[in-house]
């Protein structure tokens, strides 16, 4: 065990740990106790693989972007999770976690969902696996993300608009709790970040790993040194950072960058998703960690352009990364997302997701050394944002 591992208890430092209520108590322990045994038995991981390569289209590529290296005087590497099937890195997750459930017998997913990209993804395995799935989502969601709603109808998919609260992701999760609650027995609920209780947040990363696992092999074959001096990735709830960087976690040669949204800036938490920035410690959705709240502990609800990254808390393994130094943390603008978008697209030909901006708007705020390897995770393509790119540069005509 190293000194950035999760311990016996789900804790990362002082952040992580099952914080359920008691109906939930045994489908937790009851995946703790069973899923290290599953994902690491060797059917299972062939069975896996398989569907990454074949049905998700992996390996996805490592690509050199010489224009954008030549702008920022470095080596700078895209890791393309845009390539994924449904375009983004979630589906490496929710196919885990899915044949994951059907070990244990479960004949009934549940989901929660934001931008949508994870109701999307569940309710894609959930069609290639004829299993019955519910995703729950914010009814503010529901009207902003139409065409991935309607895209998880389309795959089989019940979509349940959440009427509670500010009717986005929080509220969303909170139903999808409640269902599990109910359903105990039949019912998997496939979590889309390394965020919930413990063993969730290790779970997710152990299935994300996978970008962090062909870097490494993919760097070897393009440079002839397996690692990097520098990785950089967007965090909403941490997911596509704690893939990217997992591999490295213990070879401190590497030095990790992350960017939260910071909305309109980090004057304003109420119009802002940076969470490591401005959180305060508390419990959401079964874990503790970074929460956005006011002083009597009411969450706030987080604003930013990106509908993925306005989560009111953050994995805990990037809470303790942040506060013990191995993660820097960088608080990334809309407007400054939107501007890197902007450059990405014209050096490169490739329209990333609002979220993935966020960290190519790192670039210009780090210090390269001249021929250092940095790899950017664009954890997923720009298509869903087309209507808010459209608007926002007033690209009408
Ligand atoms: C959901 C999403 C994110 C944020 O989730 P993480 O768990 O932090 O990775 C980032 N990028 C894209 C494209 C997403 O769909």
């Amino acid at each position: 065990m190293s000194k950035y591992s999760i311990d016996p208890n789900g804790y990362y430092g002082e952040f992580g740990g099952a914080f359920v209520p008691e109906i939930l108590r045994k489908n937790v322990v009851e995946l703790k106790e069973n899923y290290l045994q599953i994902i690491e038995n060797e059917e299972f991981k062939k069975d896996f693989q398989k569907l990454l390569k074949d049905y998700v289209g992996r390996p996805t590529p490592l690509y050199f972007a010489k224009r954008l290296s030549e702008k920022y005087g470095t080596n700078i590497f895209l890791k393309r999770e845009d390539l994924c099937h449904t375009g983004a890195h979630k589906l490496n997750n929710a196919l885990g976690q899915i044949l994951l459930a059907r070990k244990l017998g479960k004949t009934r997913i549940v989901a929660e969902t934001g931008a949508g990209q994870h109701g999307v993804a569940t309710a894609t395995v959930c069609a290639l696996m004829n299993m019955e799935c519910v995703v729950y989502m914010g009814e503010t969601d529901v009207k902003r993300q139409f065409l991935n709603v309607q895209r998880m109808r389309m795959l089989g998919a019940k979509v349940v608009p959440v009427m509670s609260g500010n009717r986005t992701l929080k509220d969303g999760t909170n139903e999808a709790i409640r269902d599990w609650c109910c359903n105990p027995k039949n019912t998997h609920y496939i979590i889309g970040s390394v965020v919930g209780p413990d063993p969730y947040p290790d779970m997710v990363a152990r299935f994300q790993s996978v970008i962090s696992e062909e870097i490494k092999y993919q760097l070897q074959e393009q440079t002839g040194r397996n690692y990097p001096d520098k990785l950089l990735a967007c965090i909403g709830g941490g997911s596509n950072a704690a893939g990217t960087f997992y591999h490295y976690i213990d070879d401190e040669r590497v030095k990790f960058y992350a960017a939260e949204a910071a909305g309109l800036g980090l004057d304003d938490p109420e119009k802002s998703a940076a969470t490591i920035h401005l959180g305060k410690k508390g419990v959401l959705h079964g874990s503790l960690s970074l929460v956005m709240m006011t002083d009597d502990g009411q969450i706030v609800e987080p604003y930013s352009i990106s509908a993925g990254l306005d989560y009111p808390g953050v994995g805990p393994m990037h809470a303790f990364f942040a506060k013990c130094g191995r993660t820097k943390v960088l608080a990334v603008t809309d407007a400054e997302a939107m501007q890197a978008a902007m450059e990405l697209t014209k050096l490169e030909g490739i329209i990333p997701a609002i979220e993935s901006a966020h960290a190519l708007a790192m670039l210009p705020k780090i210090n390269f050394v001249k021929d250092e390897n940095v790899v950017i995770t664009v954890s997923g393509r720009g298509d869903k944002d087309m209507n808010t790119y459209v608007k926002y540069f007033n690209m009408e005509e």
